[in-house]
This record gives structure tokens, C-alpha cells and sequence, in this order.
């Protein structure tokens, strides 16, 4: 009889245990099989962000976690009724790249009646209190970087110049277009002011320089009128400022079009950024210039670490407590460092780091 009460308080304890090892499963990174992860991305025409959906995909899944991956084509009704659905379909966090910043306020407010914490996504969401960590590169670092290159390929400390440049902005919808903007105007604005930099166009303005949802198309357009309107007398044009691969690529289809890169009309120098395999193929053909480099890879890792944190309800690392002020709230951010990356560093950067392989340069 002992025997027996030894045996069955041996089972209990056995049970007990069994029954503590499952309750750790569901609760951290271990147990995460029934946890799903929306994630929210603003369109597939670029393909930094199919990268970035493809990476997050990848490191949540690697935890275990479960995923809801949702392209909107730019379309911000459409990434509205995405997130909606993910609410529906019981999503335990959401990570979102927003279209139009300002545009989810109603719908985060959705997502926190049920608990569902946020996570900013490389853009910052404006306007809602309803978002816990931002997860992006250091965006006004991008902008310097770009003037930076544009001051050192024209020598613009030494040359008398004057030099001839025209500026492009990112959309007026993302809060990241005026940081990378600020930066580049930092490096840019004194040599404007002085009459190094002369911008035959006059549009000097972010507003006029802007290109809604970041559309090459819109920057052909753009520059193809600049250029009829503003160089028709024999000037030519030094540098561009462009804050975006696609923006970079339809400004070198206008210039291309009225016979820069070829005879004695060189392409000017060209700023990008991304990164994307057709700019680095442009940059390898020597017609885009630079480019600044942004590891998706790194930045899908920073934000899995703030998933995991608010599951958990713990904090999540940051590294910049005040610069992103979405007009509710200071966000807690975390800035990964972007790369400026030309002809000559592009294979250390790209390729030795494995983002690319050689092939895909081809
Ligand atoms: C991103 C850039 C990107 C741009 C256009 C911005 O919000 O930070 O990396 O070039 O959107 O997609």
C-alpha cells in the first residue's frame, strides 16, 4: 500500500512538472506556435520592403511564431482593411510599415481595445498613442549621407564651382521624406545660400520637391520638366539629390532622354538610397552614383526583439529615446546605421555581408 501512494505521488509530481513545462512553451519565444505576428507592409513595387516582409517572415517563423504577411500596393484604404483583418483573425502583435503615416490612428485604436501591441516599421505611425516601439535606420544620418557624397564628388569644400544641382524629396505622407531631407539640406543649404549650389529650377522648397508615394514615374515627370524649363540655355546639371532608388532611376531616364550619358554630356552625380538590385546594377554601369544601403536583415532582427519584449511585457532595447515625436507621444526608437555605398565599396558592403550574391548583380 505504501508502494502504492509512493507511485501515484511520483505520477502527480511527473504531471505537475509536464504540466509547468507546457506553461513555459506558451509564454516565451519557445511557445509561440499559437502566437501570430501581423505584419503590415505599403507595397511590392519596391523591393526593399519585399526583402523586408520576406525577413521578418523568416526570423519570426525561425521562433516559432506564426505570420501574417499583407502588401497594400500603396493603396492606404487597403493596408487599413488589412490590419483590420489581422485584428479579426486575433493577431497577438502587429509590425507595420505604413502608407500614410497619419491614416491608422482609428484602427490602432481598434487594435488596442483588444490588447494588440504595435510595433512602427521603418516609418514612424503618427498621431496615435497606440504604438510601443519604433523599429527604424537613422533617417536624417541617410540625408547627410547623401549630401555628404554630392559635397565630396563635386569637391564642394575646395571648388570655386558654381555647380548646378536639383533636389528631390520623398512623400509628403512619410515622416521619414523630412528627416532624410533635414540631413541632406544640413550639408547642402550653405552652399546654396552662398552660390556655390545653384538650383536653376528654384524649387528649393520640400514641398516642391516632394514626389507623393515615392513614385518614379511622378520624379521622371519632375525632372523632364525641369529640364525644358529651367536648362533650355546650354546649362547643364552637376548633381541630384534624390532621396530613393526608384526616384533615382526615373530621374536618370529623364536626363538619359535628353542626352545626358552620352557624347560629352556626362550623367550627373545621383544620390539613391535602398540599395535596390536594379540602382547597384545602375551604380556597377556607371550611370546612378550612390546609393545608402539599409540591412533589412538587421532591422527585421531589431524588431523581432521588440515583438518578443511586448509579448512578454518587458522593455525592449532602445537607442533613441527622443527624436521620434509622432504628435501623441515620444516613440522609444531604435536606430540601426545606414551605409553609403558606391562603385567602389559596393562589394564589400553588398556582397562580402551576403545581402547580395555576385550573380544577382548580373
Ligand atoms: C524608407 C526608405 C524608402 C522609402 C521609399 C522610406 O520610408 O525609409 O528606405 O526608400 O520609404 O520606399
Amino acid at each position: 500500500m505504501r508502494r502504492f501512494w509512493f507511485v501515484a505521488l511520483f505520477m502527480s509530481i511527473l504531471l505537475v512538472l509536464s504540466a509547468c513545462g507546457d506553461d513555459n512553451a506558451s509564454g516565451g519565444s519557445g511557445e509561440s506556435k499559437d502566437t501570430l505576428i501581423g505584419v503590415a507592409m505599403p507595397t511590392k513595387s519596391s523591393q526593399r520592403w519585399v526583402d523586408d516582409g520576406d525577413n521578418m517572415v523568416k526570423q519570426l517563423e525561425e521562433l516559432g511564431y506564426k505570420t501574417d504577411l499583407q502588401y497594400a500596393e500603396d493603396d492606404v484604404d487597403k493596408q487599413i482593411e488589412q490590419i483590420e483583418n489581422m485584428i479579426v483573425k486575433g493577431a497577438d502583435a502587429l509590425v507595420v510599415a505604413s502608407i500614410d503615416g497619419t491614416a491608422l490612428t482609428n484602427v490602432l485604436e481598434k487594435a488596442a481595445d483588444q490588447d494588440i501591441k504595435v510595433i512602427a516599421y521603418d516609418r514612424l505611425i503618427m498621431e496615435t498613442p497606440n504604438v510601443s516601439y519604433y523599429a527604424t535606420f537613422d533617417n536624417f544620418q541617410v540625408g547627410v549621407l547623401q549630401a555628404t557624397y554630392i559635397e565630396e564628388a563635386l569637391n564642394l569644400k575646395e571648388a570655386e564651382g558654381p555647380f548646378n544641382i536639383e533636389l528631390f524629396g520623398g512623400s509628403p505622407d512619410d515622416n521619414n521624406a523630412y528627416f532624410f531631407w533635414d540631413g541632406a539640406m544640413s550639408i547642402l543649404k550653405p552652399y546654396i545660400d552662398s552660390g556655390k549650389l545653384v538650383v536653376q529650377s528654384n524649387q528649393t522648397d520640400f514641398e516642391q520637391a516632394a514626389t507623393m508615394r515615392w513614385d518614379g514615374n511622378n520624379a521622371k515627370s519632375r525632372m523632364e520638366n525641369i529640364l525644358s524649363k529651367a536648362y533650355s540655355g546650354g546649362e547643364t546639371v552637376d548633381a541630384v539629390l534624390s532621396p530613393y532608388d526608384g526616384i533615382s532611376r526615373g530621374v536618370i531616364q529623364a536626363l538619359k532622354g535628353v542626352g545626358y550619358g552620352s557624347g560629352d554630356l556626362p550623367l550627373p552625380v545621383i544620390t539613391g538610397q535602398d540599395a535596390e538590385v536594379a540602382s547597384v546594377k545602375s551604380i556597377i554601369a556607371e550611370e546612378q552614383t550612390q546609393t545608402v544601403f539599409k540591412d533589412t536583415r538587421d532591422l527585421a532582427a531589431v524588431t523581432v526583439d521588440m515583438v518578443e519584449a511586448v509579448l512578454a511585457g518587458e522593455e525592449a532595447e532602445v537607442n533613441d529615446t527622443e527624436t521620434y515625436d509622432n504628435g501623441e507621444k515620444v516613440v522609444p526608437s531604435y536606430l540601426v546605421e545606414p551605409v553609403s555605398v558606391d562603385i567602389n565599396n559596393y562589394k564589400e558592403k553588398l556582397i562580402d555581408s551576403g545581402y547580395y550574391t555576385e550573380d544577382d548583380l548580373k
